[in-house]
């Protein structure tokens, strides 16, 4: 019996082709690319030359329903989805997000799909890629170095150091920097104020720089940035400071997409991050456009269940652009299914019809979900080796039975190259095109409490939601401020639809509690932080980086 590979040894032993044929085959002009040594370029889109009259491509959203730890497998779909389509004799192009450094050295994993299906080089877009994080958390800290400076050399714009509501960033899991007090050493050092950080995945900067349409449009959704308060309690914005020149200036190279290769060879767009959870959760919408702009199917995903990435691409993500999706696959696994239905995790890999058949709901309500938005989803079965066939036959019965197409996808054991997503591709071609109703699920007029209970009713399946009074109190500041036209971005849990992390499956009859409401005016919404959730996160006790090494030639090991 063969010893199983894990990604990183799938990666290293695929065979990978220069940048330069990747982009020609995705139809892109050697004066667009910028080479980051013979694997990575980045896209110069000013100076792409486009065909005349192509219309843009479709987009296909991969989601899942609400994840086990692990991930069900929603990276790896997507790649394997558009080997599957490209093997067909489609024009594919990939849009993904660049994986954040704190969830790899935790306990996630890496963010570039698994098995056959992944993006190459995996071990370089793991870890430090093309600096894009490097250049967002710089831009992040110089805002709060100038801020600081400004309070320090007199504060002519009374900035209250006490209503600041935005915070330096590293990219790393690091829950002791959560609270800090910066500033002390006496009169030369400072002026002495509470302060935190966040994951560089929350910080605005990044939710700007993957909304941003253009250099313009991040100057000036940089300068919207809302950072603090006066002591009149009037919003201070990057503008009132006039740094916003400086900060694009920062993110001039970073905002160019990233151009990879799947094992199959596929061109993928890797470029931004936010997560869903804490933030919109998914790719630059420079890199969908641009693939649109190529091809005439674009693989995305949107980050963790459909209650969260799903819903903020297309309340989100699609009234900035037109990049709606013409269809949506929503990930199901036997081992989630399992896990909803309240199987311990160790238990996961034992056959158990009877707890899938009460974790199924969980799938339901996120099956639900997506046609809300107008469009009926494709469940894709992510096939485990532990899976029988009675478990992945029930599933592809229950999905008959509620009316959903599904496919069982082996693209992590056979790859998208071979023939492990053929059903599957077959099936989202057939959705693609087929005609679709897409709306937005609520009206920006709306207020926003409004906004949040239409989600959490809609979507979560809660009875409604609770305002803690630091929230009332931000509501009638959004009010007053002119900024209730903006949607909202829910910071939850991935785990559960309640903000409770340990309700499982479908619950019923629960209330989400917001505790507190963050106007992003430069990305153009409004998070509302419910239940427990932190936007810096923390190490688990046994961190995966204690499993990575290299070795004599510098070659990653153990990078999962
Ligand atoms: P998501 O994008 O939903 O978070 P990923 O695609 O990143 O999930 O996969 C998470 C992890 O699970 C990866 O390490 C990947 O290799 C592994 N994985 C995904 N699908 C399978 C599968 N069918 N069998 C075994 N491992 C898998």
């Amino acid at each position: 019996e063969d010893k199983v590979m894990s990604d990183l040894e799938i990666a290293h032993n695929a065979a990978i082709l220069p940048i330069e044929e990747i982009a020609q085959r995705a139809g892109i002009n050697v004066d667009a690319l910028e080479l980051y040594g013979p694997y990575k370029a980045k896209i110069d889109v000013g100076k792409l030359v486009l065909l005349a009259g192509k219309a843009p491509g479709k987009v296909v959203l991969v989601s899942a329903m609400s994840p086990t730890p692990a991930g069900e497998g929603k990276s790896t779909t997507t790649v394997g989805l558009a080997d599957s389509l490209a093997r067909a004799g489609h024009k594919v192009m990939i849009a993904l997000r660049e994986p954040s450094l704190g969830p790899i050295l935790g306990m996630k994993g890496g963010a570039t799909g698994g098995g056959y299906s992944q993006v190459l080089p995996m071990d370089d877009i793991n870890l430090h890629f093309t600096g894009d994080f490097h250049a967002i958390t710089s831009a992040n800290n110089a805002l709060m170095a100038l801020v600081d400076n400004h309070i320090f050399q007199g504060n002519q714009l009374g900035i209250d150091p006490r209503r600041m509501t935005f915070k330096r960033v590293l990219d790393m899991n690091d829950r002791a920097l959560r609270e800090v007090v910066i500033g002390l050493g006496g009169p030369a050092q400072g002026v002495p104020r509470q302060d935190g950080f966040d994951i560089t995945v929350a910080s605005e900067i990044m939710a700007v720089f993957c909304l941003a349409t253009d250099l313009d449009d991040l100057r000036s959704r940089l300068g919207r940035i809302t950072f603090g308060y006066t002591y009149d309690r009037a919003p201070v914005t990057v503008a009132d400071l006039g740094v916003q020149g400086a900060l694009t200036m920062l993110l001039k190279d970073a905002i160019k997409p990233n151009l990879v290769q799947t094992i199959a060879g596929t061109p993928a767009l890797v470029h931004g991050g936010p997560f869903a959870n804490i933030a919109h959760g998914c790719n630059s919408l420079i890199a969908t456009r641009t693939a649109m702009q190529l091809a005439d199917i674009v693989v995305t995903e949107a980050g963790f269940g459909a209650d969260l990435g799903a819903e903020k691409y297309m309340d989100i993500k699609a009234r900035i652009a037109d990049v709606a999706p013409s269809a949506v696959v929503v990930v199901a696994t036997i081992r989630a299914l399992k896990m909803q239905g309240g199987v311990p995790k160790e238990r996961l890999s034992e056959p158990n019809v009877d707890a899938m058949a009460t974790g199924v709901e969980n799938l339901r309500r996120h099956v639900r979900n997506v046609a809300k938005f107008g469009i009926t989803p494709v469940v894709s079965i992510n096939k485990f080796a532990t899976d029988t066939p009675e478990e992945l036959e029930w599933l592809l019965a229950w999905c008959a039975a509620e009316g959903v197409e599904a496919a069982v996808a082996d693209v992590w054991g056979r790859g998208g190259g071979g023939d492990g997503g053929d059903e599957l591709a077959a099936k989202v071609a057939t959705a693609l095109g087929a005609e679709s109703d897409f709306h937005h699920l609520y009206s920006l007029d709306l207020p926003v409490e409004d906004k949040i209970r239409t989600i959490v009713q809609e979507i979560y399946g809660a009875d409604g939601v609770e305002f803690s009074v630091p929230a009332l109190k931000r509501l009638a500041e959004i009010e007053k401020n002119g900024w209730s036209g903006l949607p909202v971005c829910m910071a939850k849990t991935q785990y559960s639809f309640t903000d409770d992390a340990s309700r499982l499956g479908a619950p019923k009859g629960f209330r989400v509690h917001v505790r507190d409401l963050i106007p992003k005016t430069g990305a153009g919404f409004i998070v509302a932080l419910t239940g427990a959730v932190m936007t810096m996160p923390g190490l688990p006790k046994e961190p995966a980086a204690m499993r990575m090494d290299v070795d004599a030639d510098g070659n990653p090991t153990g990078l999962f």
